[in-house]
């Protein structure tokens, strides 16, 4: 199956980022990955691999096929989130006869791409089983809800104007009854009693699923472009390396798109933690345990913005940025993006071993533009690091717009950086292959 196919598979199977994670899980189950529980003892034998998931939200695995005392990591990092309507706790308003939920925005999403598309309803659920709070995944499985714009007729300033009160205009509406019982409605669909729904995580996502577009296929449009894309190729180049040198890491974190400041965001300890519990597990001390993250390397992927042809002057005109030109590096003076010299030169050695197209991002002067968990991943691990990502249009629109080429050009990067020897001393990286 062609890389793109399954990319979109996957797109289409994460109906949110708990279903993502849990997807990847059962993907590593069925490579005979060994699933680790952070309230337990790590046994770990060389030779081995395993993975641990945090709050079904985030999720990391490590390849020790390669293993070696006080070899560095190679790490790819991720995230697992996108920008959403959130169901609040008390959801339901009725008006007019009209089943009305009440949510309230996740991250930074483009408030009108979300009108007049069916959506669906997906998450978790937490249910009471004889006294144990457990998770239950949710789906909807059809068009549950929709966002209604107001008719031209009713508010002609609105190819002018293009702002919606999130709290009053964006509601979807998912029936019509005098009354409803939300979780109730959940029971039924989990096959649960009504009782047992204590509390729920609920996100709308468009029900569309992602398709290729464009004279020949050019282009994919999904939902969750950013960042199930890298996250997904990356997974791909991770379960697909050889790997004889060094320990492979995969890390997917959830919310940063919220600023990554959780228990399971980037600025968490939980990927210091992964790292120093393997070294724990062979009996490294804590100064070679220092000694080996000093000769490890972080990739941050995360997607990134592709220049918008009816809006060229909106990217750097030095820094030209194309769908299907490949996986992009990016730079920014104030370290948004955790790139430097160093680390930009090996992603170039690698792009050349791989035959991988890569090409600069740098955001205009005069924009701030966005950041990414490298930086804050970086508080938690001083690890050498880049920041790359695969070229998109339409960054957190609900239906997102990628090349079709990219994802491959990412696959052969990060599968030459999973699979080469890297020596890295403070001011040099040596390329063994
Ligand atoms: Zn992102």
């Amino acid at each position: 199956m062609l890389l793109n196919d399954k990319l979109m598979n996957f797109l289409d199977e994460s109906h949110s980022n708990f279903h993502a994670v849990n997807k990847m899980a059962s993907m590593l189950d069925q490579k005979g990955y060994v699933r680790l529980k952070n309230n337990e003892k790590w046994d770990l034998s060389d030779k081995q691999q395993y993975y641990v998931v945090v709050n079904n939200s985030s999720i990391f695995a490590f390849d020790l096929n390669g293993y070696e005392p006080l070899q560095g990591y190679k790490i790819v990092a991720s995230h697992t989130d996108a920008p959403t309507f959130k169901v609040k706790p008390n959801a339901v308003q009725i008006v007019n006869n009209t089943i009305l939920i009440n949510s309230e925005a996740y991250g930074g999403l483009i408030d009108y791409t979300w009108l007049d598309r069916p959506l669906k309803l997906a998450g978790r659920v937490i249910v009471d089983v004889e006294g144990k709070l457990e998770t239950r995944l949710f789906d909807s499985k059809k068009a549950l809800g929709i966002i209604p714009s107001l008719a031209i007729h009713m508010n002609r300033a609105v190819n002018n104007e293009t702002k919606f009160n999130r709290h009053t205009q964006m509601r979807p509406l998912i029936g019509q009854a005098e009354s409803f019982d939300f979780k109730a409605y959940l029971a039924n669909e989990l096959d649960v009693e009504a009782s047992s729904i204590i509390d729920y995580e609920l996100v709308f996502k468009p029900l569309e699923n992602s398709t290729y577009v464009c004279v020949n296929d050019e282009f994919i449009a999904s939902n969750h472009i950013d960042n199930l894309q890298s996250a997904y190729v990356s997974f791909e180049a991770f379960l697909n390396s050889q790997n004889n040198k060094g320990v492979n890491v995969y890390a997917s974190f959830d919310n940063e798109e919220i600023g990554s400041m959780t228990k399971q965001g980037a600025n968490a300890t939980i990927l210091k933690d992964v790292l120093i519990r393997i070294n724990h597990a062979f009996n490294l001390s804590e100064e070679e345990h220092l000694m080996s993250l000093a000769k490890s390397f972080i990739v941050s992927a995360d997607n990134a913005h592709a220049n918008h042809p009816n809006y060229m002057s909106a990217n750097d005109e030095n820094h030209i940025v194309n769908l299907n030109g490949g996986v992009v590096v990016k730079y920014s003076a104030n370290q948004k993006y955790t790139t430097d010299a160093l680390s930009a030169a090996l992603m170039r050695k690698l792009s050349e071993y791989s035959g991988a197209k890569i090409q600069t991002y740098v955001n205009r002067a005069d924009a701030p533009g966005g950041s990414t968990l490298g930086s804050i991943s970086s508080t938690q691990l001083s690890i050498m690091s880049v920041d790359i990502g695969l070229p998109q249009l339409a960054m957190h629109s609900s239906m997102e717009l990628a090349g079709s080429e990219d994802s491959n050009h990412m696959f052969e990067l990060l599968k030459a950086f999973y699979e080469v020897e890297l020596i890295i001393s403070e001011d040099s990286i040596q390329i063994g292959r």
